[in-house]
């Protein structure tokens, strides 16, 4: 049989979720349980980003049915499968990131600041680590068909996205040289020297003009 998956949770047997990995097969008994579980990754590091390919692997949750079911992808992937539903049926509200800046105040008012190029590669950086697939992206905006089954669609740039954004805006005028990526460096400590996304993003150069 065709294994199912929905962002990186393999759904197996009748209704048990899980991500397998040879030698760990922790058994999960609580969707609380399984919700403290998913908030770090395998090192033991937060993560911010619930949607972000860090996932521990080795664990199952065994579902009584499908209602504990969804409300277990739910407690992984918040809001999963109500905006799949919604975007099947054509009543997903979407916002797209200019909108999404253009509203920010206080500490990231500056985002809007970020030149096309700059909100381009912040996008395709950030939401590459990401199992969600961001409908609200307007020149790569899906249709309900064209989505894959157990793809998770998402409606608006994220709160991380944001924050990544203004770092961005602020290396803009005068982009710091890149340093060595530490694995060390929280996930979304953009901010700082040695954070893997704010690297990859320095280490891509200077910007094309707008
Ligand atoms: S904006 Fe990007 S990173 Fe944030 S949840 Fe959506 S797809 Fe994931």
């Amino acid at each position: 049989m065709t294994a199912r998956f929905t962002g990186e949770l393999e759904l197996f047997d009748e209704w048990s979720i899980g991500v397998r990995r040879a030698g760990r097969a922790v058994e999960l008994g609580s969707i609380d349980a399984l919700a403290e579980f998913v908030r770090t990754d395998d090192r033991g590091r937060y993560r911010p980003l619930s949607g972000a390919r860090t996932m521990p692997g080795g664990w199952f949750y065994g579902a009584r049915d499908g209602e504990d079911r969804e409300a277990a992808i739910e407690a992984v992937y918040p809001l999963a499968t109500v905006h799949s539903r919604q975007f099947k049926q054509g009543t997903l509200r979407v916002a797209s990131l200019d909108e999404v800046l253009s509203r920010q105040s206080g500490r990231y008012e500056n985002t809007s600041k970020l030149t096309a190029a700059g909100r381009d590669r912040a996008r395709r950086l950030v939401c590459g680590e990401c199992v969600r697939t961001p409908v609200w992206d307007q020149e790569r905006v899906r249709e309900p068909d064209t989505v894959s089954p157990g793809l998770i669609p998402c409606p608006e740039p994220c709160s991380v996205l944001v924050a990544f954004c203004r770092e961005a805006a602020l290396w803009e005028p005068e982009p710091p040289a890149a340093s060595e990526p530490d694995s060390a460096v929280p996930w979304a400590a953009f901010e700082e020297p040695g954070n893997e996304l704010r690297e990859r993003y320095l280490m891509e150069g200077p910007l094309p003009h707008d």
